[in-house]
């Protein structure tokens, strides 16, 4: 079987060595598979994403010595596809819009009795008369996923679904994120919606990255089934923790890759920084 992995950033700060595990981590994957590593930059928040920090993502991941397939996409030039998604999950009724602010929200989680969805939002659509009223009003929503009818439009194959990661087999529990957003006002599509569709359009056969987004995966394979696309395999790595314990942000400016390369450090210091064994030297042909 053909190795497909990716590694997908956001251009929102320079990254960190955090970053640079995560990338190495499924390089080095597709290297020791023969397969194949692509780069794909996760720019759908206009509002967070600067230049810059795109054009040091490139610059930084060759210094570390990672090749990557041209073209690289962009999901800003895709949004029309993502739109597309979202559009036949409204068709087939599994999203609705929800008008409720942050605040609203939060407040109905707090008086929700404690039962199968934890603290997760689980509201469900309006009465038809109030959401048109709303619309009317040109009052702002977000679509958002329904579990509800998500199993309902699944039945037993809702109940069945699995994937496998670095554990094992596992259960799929889409629960754990409750009626999750999918598209906002503001954005045609959130991180779920892009990155399921890209993994699948791209051919990615193994989605490796942090065990920060091991919950990412319960929803993503639903994502993947309502949309008919394939399942890749997943890979949850550990995470590169600062000096305080804490996991790496973007705002520990002594972790970036650009802070340490300016402090002298070399491409493999950094690898030892992240637990990683010095590159091994291209192979040579011996004789
Ligand atoms: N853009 C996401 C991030 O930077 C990528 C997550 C993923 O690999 O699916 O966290």
């Amino acid at each position: 079987m053909e190795f497909v992995t990716r590694f997908a950033p956001s251009p929102t700060g320079y990254l960190h060595l955090g970053h640079a595990f995560s990338a190495l981590t499924a390089f080095g994957a597709a290297q020791a598979a023969g397969g194949r590593f692509l780069l794909r930059i996760e720019d759908i928040d206009q509002g967070r994403t600067r230049p810059e920090f795109e054009a040091a993502i490139f610059e930084d991941l060759a210094w570390l010595g990672i090749t990557w397939e041209e073209p690289v996409r962009r999901q800003s030039e895709h949004m029309g596809e993502y739109a597309a998604a979202l559009q036949s999950l409204i068709e087939r009724e599994l999203v609705y819009r929800c008008f409720r602010t942050r605040r609203e929200i939060a407040e109905a989680i707090a008086s929700a009795p404690h039962g199968e969805a934890g603290e997760r939002f689980t509201g469900g659509a309006l009465p038809p008369a109030e959401e048109a009223e709303r619309l009317a009003a040109g009052e702002a929503f977000a679509w958002r996923l329904s579990l509800k009818k998500a199993r309902a439009a699944l039945g037993p194959a809702y109940f069945a679904l699995v994937f496998e990661d670095e554990t094992g087999l596992v259960r799929a529990e889409p629960e754990r994120h409750g009626d999750v957003v999918l598209a906002r006002k503001d954005f045609a599509a959130s991180y779920h919606l892009a990155s399921v569709w890209d993994d699948a359009l791209q051919g990615v056969t193994h989605v490796i990255r942090g065990e920060d987004l091991r919950d990412a995966a319960h929803l993503h394979v639903l994502l993947q089934k309502l949309l008919g696309l394939a399942q890749p395999v997943y890979r949850h790595h550990r995470l590169i923790l600062g000096e305080d314990g804490k996991r790496l942000a973007k705002r520990d400016q002594a972790a970036t890759l650009r802070a340490l390369r300016e402090s002298g450090k070399t491409p493999d210091e950094v690898r030892a920084l992240v637990g990683l064994p010095e590159r091994t030297p291209p192979s040579t042909s011996s004789g």
